[in-house]
Formats: structure tokens, C-alpha cells, sequence
């Protein structure tokens, strides 16, 4: 089969794998029916996150289950299946809290931009739906495996509640799901930082109030006056920047909530700035796997439609085309057809 390897910064290429095949029995293996391009595969795509050597992309999947390895129980063969970028058995103690993105078993997933793929801890990562979606819903699905799972936990770990004012930083995929989350939790009030059109008239769509164009530290006078003076109920830290941070927690009010889900790329935070900020801080790999099964229910029911971040369908042969794309902001985000 054809899979996406980064040779280097910039350096994408579709090259011949291996078939995926059974190597423990608790694997399964899936014929994907979609698969994307994250915003997180642009830190090593950019070489800000450097490789020692060719490296297989993706971690975002769904599709039909081909084969299941015999200590499957609940996975069938036939059955339409969403996971996590992080493997789990869904059994161990911080499963069970609700932490599965920091199971004792878990895996990363990185060959899911490829036509099949190898599910480890199947039972416990994988989602099925009852029956085989129709097209449409594809991509919705898709996005549950990850941007809207990061997305629903930035808002959860924030504590979004009904008329609370949020402010989302970062206008990314997992940034404007943020939104979308926020706006089913309830929050009256959501503000955006973002300085792209089409991302603030999708951040719009998904529910925001109001949209701030500016950064550092008038980003964050105009965040005080947009909230009385002093700062939002809720921030969610989408990007992982220094900058990005440092915005959040200054626009965070004493007693609030802020969470951070962007891997964070060179954030060093100061004891006693931190210190003053009095605020609840809790972010980390989203452990997506928690809430699946009720975001695929919301899919289904159409009562959100988190799809509507791909911007761009290409596919997997034009994989690189689809990283130029997000690269030079062309696109939000780039669904592959396998
Ligand atoms: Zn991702
Ligand atoms: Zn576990």
C-alpha cells in the first residue's frame, strides 16, 4: 500500500509500506475511509520538531474494521470504527478516571495516513456505531478522532457552563471546535482571538460572540474590557506557544479556568506570575477516548457539524500538496481520501 513518510522539513512523500497485519491479538486492522492532516504534524513538518529519520504520518482515523486479532471481543469485522490518536485498554485505573490518553498501554498512533492501519488495544480504543454512516457524515466523524475530542476537552477541563463568558486562544481547527464545544456547554459569551477572515466567519458559525485581532498585551487590555476588567471565566489555550500562553493566563480572571491542549513548543511559565494569577490549570493530550461515544452521538443526531473545518479534500496521493496548503494557511484543515 502507499503511505506518507516526512523525509525532512518540507519533504513529504507517498511511498510504498508494508500492509499492516495482526501482531498481537489484541490488534485490529481497518481499511480507513477517511484520514487528515493535524495541526501538530506541522511542528515536525516545519522542522521546529526535528526527526531522526523518515517518519510515518498520521493519527487521525476512521473507517471499517477488516480484521480483529483473537483477544478481540467487542470489535467486529464490518463494523464503522472511530479512534484516538492515543491507544488505551479503556480498563486500567486512569482509564477508568477518564485519563485514556495516559493509559498505561497506550500507544501514539502514527501510520494513519495510509489506506489500512493497525489498531492496538482495539476493545478499548475503538468506538463503533451501530450501523455503516452514510458519506456525509464522514467527516464529522473523522474530526471526533481528535481536533473535536481536543476541542470538547479544552472547553470540559475549562469548565464551560451555561453563562459563562470563554475566550478561546487560537483560531486553528482545534482552536474553532473549541468554539463549537463551548457553544453546546452553554457558554453565553465567547470571544476568539483570530486574525484570518475565513477562520473568524467559521469561529462565528460555530457560535463565537466576538473576535479579538490583537496580541500580547493589547490582546490582553482588550480581553479586560471586553469582561469588566477582569478577564474571562474560561480560556482555552489552543496553539502552545510562549506567546500563547502567556496571553491565556493573563486573560484568565483570579478564581477561573484556563486549559492547554497545544503541545506546547518552548512554554516556560514564572513561579510567581502563576502564583498571582490564581487560576485552575488543567490541559494535556486530550483523552479523547472519553468522550467518543457521546460526540459521535451529537454527529449523528446532526446536532453539531464539527466537519465543517475541512476546508480542503484531496486525495492521498496529493498528501503533500494538502501539508503545503495548511503550511502557507490556505487551508484550516485537509481531509485525505485513501
Ligand atoms: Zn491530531
Ligand atoms: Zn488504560
Amino acid at each position: 500500500m502507499q503511505g506518507t513518510m516526512l523525509y525532512g522539513p518540507r519533504d513529504i512523500r507517498l511511498e510504498d509500506r508494508p500492509e499492516p497485519k495482526i501482531t498481537k491479538p489484541t490488534d485490529a486492522i481497518l481499511r480507513l475511509s477517511a484520514t487528515c492532516i493535524c495541526g501538530s504534524d506541522l511542528w515536525s513538518y516545519r522542522g521546529i520538531q526535528s526527526i531522526a529519520q523518515p517518519t510515518p504520518m498520521g493519527h487521525e482515523y476512521c473507517g471499517i474494521v477488516e480484521e480483529v486479532g483473537k483477544e478481540v471481543n467487542n470489535i467486529k469485522p464490518g463494523q464503522f470504527v472511530v479512534g484516538s490518536f492515543a491507544t488505551s485498554d479503556n480498563t486500567c485505573v486512569i482509564c477508568r478516571d477518564g485519563y485514556q490518553s495516559s493509559c498505561v498501554q497506550r500507544e501514539f498512533m502514527s501510520t494513519a495516513q495510509a489506506p489500512f492501519l493497525r489498531v492496538p488495544s482495539a476493545d478499548g480504543t475503538l468506538v463503533a456505531t451501530n450501523d455503516l454512516p452514510p458519506k456525509g457524515f464522514l467527516p464529522s466523524l473523522l474530526a471526533t478522532s481528535d481536533v473535536l475530542g481536543t476541542g470538547w476537552f479544552a472547553a470540559d477541563a475549562a469548565n464551560v457552563k451555561p453563562g459563562k463568558t470563554v475566550l478561546v486562544v487560537g483560531d486553528g481547527a482545534v482552536g474553532l471546535l473549541g468554539v463549537l464545544s463551548a457553544k453546546q456547554m452553554g457558554a453565553e459569551r465567547i470571544i476568539v482571538m483570530s486574525r484570518h477572515p475565513s477562520r473568524q466567519k467559521l469561529a462565528r458559525k460555530f457560535g463565537a460572540t466576538d473576535i479579538v485581532t490583537e496580541r500580547g498585551d493589547e490582546g490582553v487590555a482588550r480581553i479586560k474590557e471586553l469582561t469588566k476588567g477582569i478577564g474571562a471565566d474560561s480560556v482555552l489555550e489552543c496553539v502552545g506557544t510562549q506567546e500563547s500562553m502567556m496571553q491565556a493566563i493573563q486573560s484568565t480572571r483570579p478564581g477561573g479556568y484556563l486549559s492547554y491542549v497545544g503541545v506546547p513548543h518552548g512554554v516556560e511559565l514564572n513561579g510567581e506570575q502563576l502564583f498571582f494569577a490564581h487560576v485552575h490549570l488543567h490541559g494535556g493530550p486530550a483523552p479523547v477516548r472519553r468522550y467518543l461515544p457521546e460526540l459521535i452521538q451529537l454527529v449523528l443526531n446532526e446536532k453539531i457539524n464539527p466537519g465543517k473545518v475541512f476546508d480542503l479534500t484531496l486525495p492521498i496521493d496529493q498528501v503533500a500538496e494538502g501539508y503545503r496548503a495548511m503550511d502557507e494557511r490556505r487551508a484550516i484543515k485537509t481531509l485525505l481520501r485513501p
